[in-house]
């Protein structure tokens, strides 16, 4: 047993049950037994591989849009160029890498890279530091200053600590961590009364679940509020749908699932993004795209001349490693539906390349 979860077990001996927020918030954040403080998850020799680690493609082509979208808003100057959970830094060198060109854009960009784990801003400034001379490092968004923002996240919302909510025969009951004969186990709280889930769980029959993450619809409210005050757009891509009702909680460890509490500390632990909830809290302050695919905004972005282009230079090993990239990028079996993407930019504006504007009520 890890002293991780020894000490969850105690906690919850001591205070009572853990939501599966505070839960996922030590598991994920805890300054020394913390999974993102502890640990480089990422590659073959980590839990999991993430797209801009798949191919510099990803980085180079979301980088280009979003400078083109700074192009269409007249590039104000200066600006920030911001990342939320930028783990080695990948993307982002990707994204500086592919701008250099943009004339204006990188002398511009006063770059954050929003990292709630010390260890990994270690290594994305080591990473980073060649590339860019304006960099900075922020362990939250609120900690960025104001002005015109330009925004990329990959992968971050689904580590948002979510709650989770479950209709049975006694009304909605909230999913809760206790501990029972020393070990960590689930179990059903308190009947609530229905405004206590959000309205878009009251036609949800019983036996469903519904997820809600406060921390993912403060986030892009924020972003909403800066973009909307100022100028800017964002760019988040992550697995999940325009709205989930079932359990999404997992974790992953050495690329395999395992029980989302077998490992504290040790497995990744994620949940599918509910993108009507990140859209519902950046609508009253900016405009939000239509939902798309990591496939479909790869496609409009251009990928496949990117990838016949950098196939030139290759000899034929590199050249199957690039095509197996290619695939995994955009291949609706892999990467290329399950991944989502969304965008949010000044109301009154245009989206960024590759998003098309929604003009859809978000509760219908
Ligand atoms: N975007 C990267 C890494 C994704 S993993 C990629 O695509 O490869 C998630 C990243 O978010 C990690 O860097 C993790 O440390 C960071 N992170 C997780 N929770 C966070 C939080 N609450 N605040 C800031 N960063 C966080």
């Amino acid at each position: 047993m890890t002293l991780l979860t020894k000490r969850l077990i105690s906690q919850v001996e001591k205070s009572g049950a853990l939501s599966i927020a505070e839960y996922m918030t030590i598991c994920l954040l805890d300054p020394k037994h913390g999974y993102y403080t502890r640990q480089q998850p990422f590659g073959s020799s980590g839990d999991f591989v993430t797209a801009p680690e798949v191919s510099q493609m990803f980085g180079e082509l979301l980088g280009l849009a979003l400078a083109q979208s700074w192009l269409d808003q007249g590039a104000p100057a200066p600006f920030i160029l911001a990342e939320l959970g930028p783990g080695r830094g990948t993307l982002m060198s990707d994204v500086l890498r592919a701008t250099k060109s943009v004339s204006g854009f990188q002398e511009a960009a006063d770059i954050w890279l929003v990292e709630a784990s010390p260890a990994l801003q270690d290594t994305q400034r080591a990473h980073l530091a060649e590339h860019h001379p304006n960099l900075h490092w922020a362990d939250s968004l609120d900690a960025v200053p104001d002005g015109p923002l330009f925004l990329i996240a990959n992968e971050f919302f689904d580590c948002m600590p979510i709650r989770q909510y479950r209709r049975t025969e006694l009304g909605w009951q909230e999913q809760m961590i206790t501990a029972k004969d020393g070990a960590l186990g689930f179990m059903l709280g308190r009947p609530l009364p229905d405004q206590a889930v959000p309205d878009r769980a009251r036609k949800l029959a019983p036996g469903s679940m519904i997820e809600t993450s406060a921390a993912s619809a403060a986030v892009a409210e924020d972003i909403a509020r800066r973009i909307g005050r100022s100028a800017g757009a964002a760019i988040i891509v992550d697995y999940g749908d325009w709205d989930s009702s079932s359990d999404t909680l997992q974790a992953v460890k050495a690329h395999k699932k395992v029980g989302a509490l077998d490992h504290p500390g040790r497995s990744d632990l994620t949940a599918h993004v509910s993108f009507s909830e990140l859209a519902n809290a950046a609508l009253p302050f900016a405009a939000v795209s239509e939902l798309t695919d990591q496939a479909s905004l790869l496609a409009a972005l251009g990928i496949v001349h990117r990838a016949q282009a950098l196939a030139v230079e290759m000899d034929q090993s590199q050249e199957e490693k690039h095509v197996a990239a290619f695939q995994r990028l955009t291949d609706a079996d892999q990467m290329g539906q399950l991944f989502k993407a969304i965008s949010i930019f000044p109301q009154h504006g245009m989206p960024p390349p590759g998003f098309t504007h929604d003009t859809r009520d978000p509760d219908l």
